[in-house]
């Protein structure tokens, strides 16, 4: 099955008696056991959960792992990882990651006694001379976002089991629709799923897959001795979502094209940037390894100021953080979603004040470059969009 269909038609449980063809909510917490002595398959939710179990058996199969696990967001998976690294040992997270990631690891992982330091993923050389001091686990994400910023999957897992170090993947943004780390050696792969995978906004999730059932396992552990699975509801509702993943997907990407181009022609937008924009060899290198340029952009206005003046300006395009939903949406990221990284810290990662983030749609693509091109026209010395949109949404 192709992974369209894949999403529409799985999502059921086997031994459901009754065969429903949607998948069903078991919203309880506990179920009746035939005997005191020994379990049945599900015996409490927190453990267990049939709703649950379709959903991670969906996303093992989408991700090409044995097993996933549901969250009860992006940073609850994202934390059972760093779990699985002893107190004493040491991890090495890619320095673009998103702000809440870093927050966990400065703010909460390394004051529990484990080494966090930062890399910078695309430089092989240096992150093979950091693993030579040891180290547990890899983090990154690629492409990373706001920034933009891509590193070799396959080349970094190499790498880190030469050093018998794991290598977990934020795959939030690229989806397992156009990028599977596990198929090109990452041991663990995290999302967000309240972004693409649910992609209405309505519902906060995390996922994490492996290919290994000893870290499987060890997770499984994690998940039931920490209780942070997935609610029955939001794991019934993040499945309703996914059925349409692929659609969305292709809307918002060819959206997302179509928007990338008005914008090159607007003088005033500084530092453009898309996957489509990179230079050559990032962007030969994320091709070779992802499916999709993905639907987020990111500019800059030249100012603090403008970029306040463009985000209040907008209509359509809600001023929101998080991204991935059908609904567009604009953030200001050193405000809003990387705030939590100190200011002399985002300036050392090149992460400007005005940078403006678009998550793009489903929304029509006309409709959006008009609400772009009213919120810049209120801009100082603006170049009027208008007349871009008829070639660049050509
Ligand atoms: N990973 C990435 C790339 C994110 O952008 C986010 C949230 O914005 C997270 C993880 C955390 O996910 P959640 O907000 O679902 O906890």
């Amino acid at each position: 099955m192709k992974t369209a269909t894949q999403l529409v038609q799985g999502g059921r449980l086997p031994e459901d008696p009754l065969q429903a063809s949607a998948p069903p909510l078991y919203q309880t917490a506990t179920f009746r056991q035939a005997s005191p002595l020994q379990a049945g398959a599900f015996d409490y939710s927190r453990s267990g959960n049939p709703t649950r179990r379709i959903l991670e058996q969906q996303l093992a199969e989408l991700e090409g792992g044995v097993q996933a696990f549901a969250f009860s967001s992006g940073m609850a998976a994202i934390n059972a990882v760093t779990r699985l690294v002893p107190r004493g040992g040491r991890i090495l997270a890619g320095h673009d990651v998103y702000g809440g990631t870093w927050r966990l690891l400065e703010q909460v992982v390394k004051p529990s006694g484990v080494e966090v330091e930062w890399i910078e993923p695309a430089s092989l050389a240096e992150t093979a001379d950091r693993l030579q001091a040891g180290a547990d686990l890899v983090l990154v994400e690629t492409p990373t976002n706001p920034r933009m910023q891509v590193c070799d999957l396959q080349a970094l897992a190499r790498l880190c089991h030469e050093f018998h170090c794991l290598l977990a993947v934020d795959n939030s943004w690229m989806t397992p629709l156009r990028q599977n780390p596990l198929a090109l050696g990452a041991d663990l792969v995290v999302h967000s799923a309240t972004k693409f995978l649910g992609g209405h906004g309505d519902l906060t999730a995390g996922a994490v897959v492996v290919q290994d059932s000893e870290l499987a396992d060890r997770l499984a552990f994690l998940q039931n001795a920490e209780g942070t699975a997935l609610a029955p509801f939001d794991s019934w509702l993040l499945l309703r979502g996914m059925k349409t993943l692929e659609i969305r997907l292709r809307q918002q990407e060819a959206s997302a094209r179509k928007i990338v181009r008005a914008l090159k022609q607007i003088p005033e937008i500084r530092n453009l940037r898309h996957p489509s924009l990179l230079d050559s060899p990032s962007r030969k290198l994320h091709r070779s390894q992802a499916r999709g340029d993905g639907s987020l952009i990111a500019l800059e206005t030249g100012s603090l100021e403008r970029s306040v003046a463009f985000l209040q300006r907008l209509q359509c395009f809600s001023l929101t953080v998080s991204f991935g939903s059908v609904a567009s949406s604009a953030s200001l990221p050193c405000r809003m979603s990387h705030a939590a990284i100190p200011e002399h810290e985002r300036q050392a990662r090149g992460l400007p004040e005005d940078l403006i983030r678009l998550s793009i749609g489903i929304e029509d693509p006309g409709d959006l470059i008009a609400d772009l091109s009213q919120a810049l026209d209120g801009l100082k010395g603006r170049g009027s969009l208008s007349t871009c949109v008829s070639q660049g949404a050509a």
